[in-house]
């Protein structure tokens, strides 16, 4: 609406003009959408805002027990058989999500629903591109920490590299998980992913930071060893330690076709963080700092 033709009075609400209503430019995208949108399309928008996904916090639904696996959010304890409402029984943890009702639109309904649509190899094929995908996503990672690794500040060495290529590594298997939870048939798809990406990962940051040292001076034979076997180790094992949180994180999740939590991946990837990290402070101390990762 122009400025000029803009008038405030109630005479010129759309039902008291004597004309077609005129939509919104800027809802067209939205109109169009919803025109092209097949039943599937409805059912799945309607699943994955399903009132019944939502927050347990008001007085109308009435408690009522937990007939299947139902995993308290604070300690995984299995609530099954217990009241909604009620707290933890292991922790004392008030929950409130409780399983949605059989029948209805729901994120439950939708999980089974897109897992069982997709085949296993079409499985395996996403999963195989988001490992690809992550490698490439984690080489400016790679490109910052090997320049980082040659700075001579404690800082970067133990801190800053430790922690940007742990979060690099084990992130785009993370968002998958988060995003599309319902694409992944097994667990043992996510470690592939994550061994996958971490393996693609170390090869990249092995040849830039040999690459950065060769500028100068032939690193030796030992170091140049140490880099791609021992180094390689050390990336393949850290990221083991964050993916076995997100593992967790799924098998739980598919166990009870809910989204997964990832808050509880935390502690993983800090773990992940840390081990990394006392790993260069150990080399940095020693005075052999070209060895660290
Ligand atoms: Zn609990």
């Amino acid at each position: 609406m122009s400025k000029s033709d803009y008038d405030p009075s109630i005479d010129n609400e759309p039902q008291w003009r004597n004309e077609p209503a005129q939509t919104d430019p800027s809802e067209a995208a939205a109109d169009r959408a919803q025109r092209h949108a097949g039943p599937r399309d409805t059912a799945d928008d309607l699943a994955s805002h399903s009132v019944f996904d939502e927050p347990d916090i008001l007085p109308c639904r009435p408690p009522e027990t937990i007939d299947r696996d139902w995993s308290c959010a604070e300690c995984g304890y299995n609530l099954r058989g217990l009241v909604t409402g009620r707290r933890c029984p292991e922790c004392g943890h008030v929950n409130i999500y409780r399983p949605p009702p059989p029948g209805v639109p729901s994120f439950s309904d939708l999980y089974r629903r897109k897992q069982e649509a997709v085949s296993s190899r079409r499985s395996w094929a996403y999963v195989l591109t988001v490992a690809v995908i992550g490698a490439f996503v984690a080489t400016p990672a790679a490109m910052i920490a090997a320049v980082w690794i040659g700075l001579p500040f404690v800082g970067t060495v133990i801190v800053f590299v430790p922690v940007v290529q742990e979060a690099a590594k084990i992130l785009p298997i993370l968002l998958f998980v988060e995003i599309k939870p319902f694409l992944i048939k097994r667990g043992n798809q996510i470690w592939f992913a994550a061994m996958f990406t971490a393996l693609l990962y170390a090869a990249g940051f092995n040849t830039m930071t040999t690459g950065f040292q060769m500028i100068t001076k032939t690193p030796p034979l030992e170091l140049l060893l140490w880099r791609w076997i021992g180094g390689t180790l050390l990336h393949v094992a850290c990221t083991a330690v964050a993916c076995s949180g997100v593992v967790a994180a799924w098998r739980r999740a598919d166990d009870e076709a809910r989204r997964p939590r990832l808050g509880n991946v935390t502690r993983s990837v800090l773990l992940a963080m840390m081990f990394h990290a006392a790993f260069n402070a150990m080399v940095f101390f020693w005075n052999a700092k070209d060895y660290a990762f």
